[in-house]
């Protein structure tokens, strides 16, 4: 089973931010910066070229309310949303999810 399989099981422990009967959402073990999440969908799909369109459209729908969310909470000064398709484009875990990068104009926050 994939790591994110794991993680939607409760087989390996996440640090959520958000769930419902489609989609998980938690921190990044290893972030870019402070607050770097991702949204997953609970079901496995290899990548973004995969994905069914109706949980394509859940994960984005999901992923601006939690941008939102970064941007009101974390008062980062923008954010990077960004999927990576296979391992010559960045992808690690090949399990679909977008990355939500919060940025800042002081570079302290980004580790
Ligand atoms: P990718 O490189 O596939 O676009 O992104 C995979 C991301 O998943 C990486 O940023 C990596 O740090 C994160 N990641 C990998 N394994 C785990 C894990 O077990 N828990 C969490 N929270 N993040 C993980
Ligand atoms: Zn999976």
């Amino acid at each position: 089973m994939c790591v994110f399989c794991s993680i939607v099981k409760g087989d390996i422990p996440s640090n959520k931010l958000y769930e419902d009967d489609m989609v998980i959402a938690f921190f990044d073990i290893n972030p870019t910066s402070y607050g770097h999440c991702l949204v997953v969908p609970k079901e496995h799909c290899d990548s973004f070229l995969d994905c069914p369109t109706k949980t394509l459209d859940h994960v984005f729908e999901v992923a601006q309310k939690l941008a939102n969310v970064l941007e009101e909470k974390l008062g980062c000064d923008g954010i990077n949303v960004l999927t990576n398709i296979h391992e010559a484009a960045g992808q690690s875990v090949n399990h679909f999810h977008v990355h939500l990068i919060p940025r800042y104009a002081n570079k302290d926050h980004d580790s």
